[in-house]
């Protein structure tokens, strides 16, 4: 069950258990991760609440605190379903590199296809910060090049920071 807040024609905001979540545990892990999550094929809203369970039994992660989760219309190719996005706080012990291999491996797990650049989706999992790390190589550009851009990042980091 999700409390929705539509913030105007395009854009609504889902709040529920595990989005709008913030643990009260002491964590162990010293990297802090904030992972933007983003879908569009099937019931995302689902399949964000599967992969937050899976994220709380990961021994490589810790789950520090998610953001409510944002509907919003797709940019790139229009002719698709509207993207559902918010944003996951981990703590972990891994590299930048390692972190990338392990999303990845998770995307997969969770029937991501890769086709072509903006096209439906049906888990994306993106690293926007991780520490204040910059990192610029051909495999990973952490920040996120586009999350100040992105209504898709922000929204959900003002609703982290609230
Ligand atoms: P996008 O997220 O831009 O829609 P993909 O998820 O298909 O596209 O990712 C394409 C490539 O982006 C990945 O193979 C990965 O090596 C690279 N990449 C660069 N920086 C990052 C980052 N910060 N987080 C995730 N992937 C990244
Ligand atoms: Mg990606």
């Amino acid at each position: 069950m999700y409390l929705q807040r539509k913030l105007n024609d395009k854009l609504v905001l889902y709040k529920g258990l595990r989005f709008g979540y913030k643990t009260t545990q002491k964590t162990k892990f010293t990297h802090k991760v904030t992972v933007g999550i983003g879908g569009n094929i099937g019931d995302v809203k689902r399949r964000f609440e599967h992969l937050f369970y899976f994220l709380k039994k990961s021994k490589k992660v810790e789950v520090l605190q998610t953001s409510s989760i944002l509907k919003n219309p797709p940019f790139g190719f229009r002719e698709q379903d509207d993207f559902f996005n918010a944003l996951v706080v981990l703590k972990t012990g891994m590299t930048p590199m390692q972190m990338l291999k392990y999303l990845q491996m998770v995307e997969k797990k969770f029937g991501r296809k890769r086709s072509f650049a903006n096209a439906p989706r049906s888990l994306d999992l993106d690293i926007i910060f991780f520490d204040n790390a910059n990192i610029n190589n051909k495999r990973l550009k952490v920040p996120h090049p586009h999350w100040r851009e992105r209504e898709s990042v922000l929204i959900p980091l003002m609703d982290l920071y609230r």
